[in-house]
C-alpha cells in the first residue's frame, strides 16, 4: 500500500483564500484585521517564521505590525509593549515569537496578552475555554490538524486518536480537539512504555515529538491517517540519507533537510493517508493564525463569524 500523500499547501492556499474574502468584506465595513508580532533577539528560524507570517498578512489585505526588539530587551520593557499593542486599535491579534531571550519569563509576557488578543491561543482564559470545548482562540498547530482532517473526510467520531507528544502548544490542545470530535484519544510522551504499541492501536496518529523519523512503520497501523507535526532539520548526511533516500539533490543544494518526526520512507508504505514535511501540518499553521485574526477583528467590531 502507498499512502495518499495529503497537500497542506493546497489546504492552507484555499483558508488564506477564504480569509482574503473575509478581510475583503469586513475591510467593506470599515475595519481591517491587524496582526503584531513580536520579536524579540536575532534567532534565525524565527525571524523567517515571523517574515512569513508578515508576507502572508499582507496578501491577505491585511494590516501587519512588526516589532523587532533587540537581545538585550528587559521583561519590564517587553511588558510595556505588549501593553502598547493591547491598546492599539488597530491590533486586533498579537503573536510573540518563541523562544524569548533568557532574561525573560515566556509565561508572564504570554499572560499579559489581552486575551481577546490572544490569536495563538496560549493564554490562559483560552486554553481554559477550550477544555470547557467553548473554544475561543485555539493553538494554530492543532487547529489546523483539524481543518486539514475535516477538509480530507476523516472520520474521527469513534476513532481511536494517539497524540505523540504532550506540549501546551500542541500536543495537549491536538489532544482536547480530538476528543471533541468524539475520538478516542491516548496521550503518549517520553515516559510512555512500549510506546510503538500504543500508536499502533491509532486510526489517526498525530506526532509531534520534535525526534526527526523516530516514527516508523512498525509504529503504525495499517491505514492509519498519520499527522507528522515534526519539523527537524537534519545536517548529517547519513542520517538524512536514510530519512529522505529520494531528496538527494536538496541535500546537496541546502547541506541539510528538514524531516518530521514520522519515517516518511518506511511510513508511506503503511500509512492509509500521511502529510509530508515539509508541505503538510506547516502551511496550516500560519493560515489559522491569519484566520483567528480575522474572528478576532470582527469579534472587536461586534460581529461573529460563522465557523470562525
Ligand atoms: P516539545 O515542547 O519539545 O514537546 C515534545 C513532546 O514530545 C514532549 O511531550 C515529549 O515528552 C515528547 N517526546 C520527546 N521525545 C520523545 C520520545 N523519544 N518518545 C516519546 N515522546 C517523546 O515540542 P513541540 O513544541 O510540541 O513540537 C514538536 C515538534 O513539532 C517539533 O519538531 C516542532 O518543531 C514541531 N512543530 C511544528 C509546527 C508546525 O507548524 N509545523 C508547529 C509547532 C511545532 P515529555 O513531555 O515526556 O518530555
Amino acid at each position: 500500500m502507498s499512502a495518499r500523500i495529503i497537500d497542506g499547501v493546497a489546504i492552507g492556499k484555499a483558508i488564506r483564500a477564504e480569509v482574503a474574502a473575509d478581510v475583503a468584506r469586513l475591510k467593506a465595513k470599515g475595519v481591517t484585521p491587524g496582526l503584531a508580532v513580536v520579536l524579540v533577539g536575532e534567532n534565525p528560524a524565527s525571524k523567517a517564521y515571523v517574515g512569513s507570517k508578515e508576507k502572508a498578512c499582507l496578501e491577505a489585505g491585511m494590516h501587519s505590525v512588526k516589532l523587532e526588539l533587540p537581545v538585550e530587551t528587559s521583561e519590564t520593557d517587553l511588558l510595556a509593549a505588549i501593553d502598547r499593542l493591547n491598546a492599539d486599535p488597530a491590533v486586533h491579534g498579537i503573536l510573540v515569537q518563541l523562544p524569548l531571550p533568557k532574561q525573560i519569563n515566556s509565561s508572564l509576557v504570554l499572560n499579559r496578552v489581552n486575551p481577546a488578543k490572544d490569536v495563538d491561543g496560549f493564554h490562559p482564559e483560552n486554553v481554559g475555554l477550550l477544555v470547557q470545548k467553548r473554544p475561543r482562540f485555539v493553538a494554530c498547530t492543532p487547529a489546523g490538524i483539524m481543518e486539514l482532517l475535516a477538509r480530507e473526510g476523516v472520520v474521527l467520531s469513534g476513532r481511536r486518536a494517539v497524540v505523540l507528544g504532550r506540549s501546551d502548544i500542541v500536543g495537549k490542545p491536538m489532544a482536547l480537539l480530538l476528543m471533541h470530535a468524539d475520538a478516542t484519544v491516548t496521550v503518549a510522551h517520553s515516559k510512555t512504555p512500549d510506546l510503538a504499541a500504543v500508536t499502533r492501536e491509532a486510526d489517526v496518529l498525530v506526532a509531534a515529538v520534535g525526534r526527526a523519523g523516530l516514527v516508523r512503520a512498525e509504529y503504525v497501523k495499517a491505514g492509519a491517517v498519520v499527522i507528522d507535526v515534526g519539523m527537524n532539520r537534519v545536517a548529517d548526511a547519513a542520517a538524512a540519507a536514510e530519512l529522505g533516500p529520494d531528496r538527494g539533490e536538496e541535500f546537496t543544494r541546502k547541506g541539510y533537510l528538514l524531516v518530521g518526526d514520522v519515517h516518511a520512507p518506511s511510513v508511506r508504505e503503511r500509512a492509509g493517508a500521511l502529510t509530508p514535511v515539509p508541505g503538510g501540518v506547516g502551511p496550516l499553521t500560519i493560515a489559522m493564525l491569519m484566520s483567528n485574526t480575522v474572528s478576532a477583528a470582527e469579534a472587536a467590531a461586534g460581529s461573529s463569524r460563522a465557523g470562525g
